[in-house]
């Protein structure tokens, strides 16, 4: 936030009335400079400074949406000073030069590679839709065709408006992100973009060049605005990536306050090394990167690179409580429990299932915490683990009273055979990995 809490406060009613839920006006202006709360909890507020405050409180990288995909909103250079905020997304190129087959085998690999992984769900999020040939039928009969295979997400990528144009006719609806403003086109595919209300990109030679593209598509009332810097040599690129993230959280400096795009599908003919300056990009800062295919040996390492970077580092990945069904499991399968630390859940899950012994799983919700972590933060303890025994009914679900804890909080065994009587209580090993010997000889 570029204004300090005593600027706020002057714009604010001054009137103390409580009804954002601080008892006073300069509190409330102290909680909106630290980011803490948000101007809407203000009912009471003039447009004139609503206006003011809102653009003050702007985040450096301003946030865009190309349909339900959302890019941008970035507050930090570094994931640890706070968190990043909307995931790059990642994009795949179709053309109006490729065969009809491959543009299908795109779109189904686009459709069909999907990972669910710590209870998220992994998958690209959007088609870049290119005119190659310049042939305005043929643009607009590939955005349909893309179209009807997918739901949001499409970039709109052509030389010209009048070419836009013909390819938004269809799905001006569905908001895409039209590629790419140029020193050439500016003023008619900035137009384009007004009239639809679309997200824009702006292409520049160099940064000088993108700056005064985002400064004249600002001044024509774009607030939707993505930066191609324009650079295909892997070393500028990046460069550029860092020198207009640090711009923009470190000077403040809004013509280069946007999310950016980034093309490894361009810089490379190798898919191998495309797939590593995407992650490149994706570590460092790319808003969007756009591949020339979708693999899932590529895919796959890439949405997990994602996922790790833009997690919280302040909250650790939880699983949700529950109980899980491992190997279809009856009423006479053994049941397993332990933490709701993702990495947790995976391993053990993952064991138990390389094991092939159907088992239940019963997941604990211990705030994302570990076993050893949990049990010294009192969470994981006999009295909370019989609690959520009891409620989460899994007694309904097996004949036996056969229940295995972790090795690690052997000590509490005790403590929760006095909690649940019904229950005997088995200590499981302490290592994931033993756990397929341990499930092969273990009977409830
Ligand atoms: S609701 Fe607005 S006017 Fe009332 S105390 Fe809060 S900031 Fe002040």
């Amino acid at each position: 936030m570029g204004m300090t809490g005593i600027e706020i406060y002057k714009l604010l009613p001054q009137t103390n009335c409580g009804d954002c839920g601080v008892p006073t006006c300069l509190a409330f202006a102290m909680k909106l400079a630290a980011g803490q709360a948000e101007l809407v909890k203000c009912p009471h507020v003039s447009e004139a400074s609503k206006e003011k405050l809102d653009s003050a409180s702007a985040p450096p990288v301003l946030p865009v949406a190309i349909g339900q995909f959302k890019t941008g909103g970035e507050t930090v250079l570094f994931r640890h000073e706070k968190t990043f905020v909307n995931p790059t997304g990642i994009a795949v190129l179709v053309t109006d030069a490729m065969a009809d087959a491959d543009v299908d085998r795109k779109l189904a690999a686009f459709r069909d590679l999907r990972y669910d992984r710590v209870g998220v769900l992994l998958a690209a999020d959007l088609v870049a839709v290119k005119s190659e040939s310049g042939d305005a039928a043929a643009f607009e009969k590939l955005v349909q065709k893309v179209a009807g295979a997918v739901e949001e997400g499409l970039i709109l990528m052509a030389e010209s408006a009048d070419l836009l144009s013909a390819g938004l006719k269809h799905v001006a609806a569905k908001k895409p992100l039209l590629y790419a403003v140029t020193k050439a086109n500016a003023d008619a595919v900035g137009t384009l973009a007004l009239d639809n209300k679309c997200p824009v990109a702006v292409k520049g030679e160099n940064l000088d060049e993108v700056i005064e593209l985002t400064q004249k598509l600002a001044s024509m009332g774009l607030k939707e605005i993505v930066i191609d810097p324009g650079s295909r040599n892997m070393k500028k690129a990046f460069e550029d990536q860092v020198v207009i993230r640090r711009a923009a959280v470190k000077n403040s400096f809004r013509p280069l306050g946007y999310p950016t795009i980034a093309f490894p599908c361009e810089m490379t003919k190798d898919f191998a090394e495309e797939t590593l300056f995407a992650s490149a990009f994706i570590a460092k800062y790319a808003g969007i990167v756009v591949l020339s295919d979708l693999k899932g040996e590529s895919l796959f390492p890439l949405l997990v690179e994602r996922m790790n970077i833009f997690t919280d580092p302040q909250r650790p990945m939880a699983t949700e409580q529950g109980i899980y069904p491992v190997n279809n499991p009856d009423e006479n399968s053994p049941v397993l429990i332990t933490t709701n630390f993702s990495l947790t859940y995976f391993i053990v899950s993952g064991e138990i299932e390389g094991s092939r012994v159907p088992a239940w799983l019963l997941i604990m919700d211990c705030e994302g915490l570990s076993v050893l972590t949990a049990w010294a933060a009192g969470k994981f303890v006999a009295d909370a683990i019989a609690a959520f025994v009891k409620k989460c009914e899994i007694a309904d679900k097996v004949k036996h009273r056969s229940l295995v804890i972790p090795g690690y909080s052997a000590s509490i065994s005790g403590e929760l055979e006095e909690e649940l009587k019904e229950w005997k209580i088995t200590i499981g090993p302490r290592e994931a990995a033993h756990i397929p010997a341990f499930m092969k000889q273990y009977q409830p």
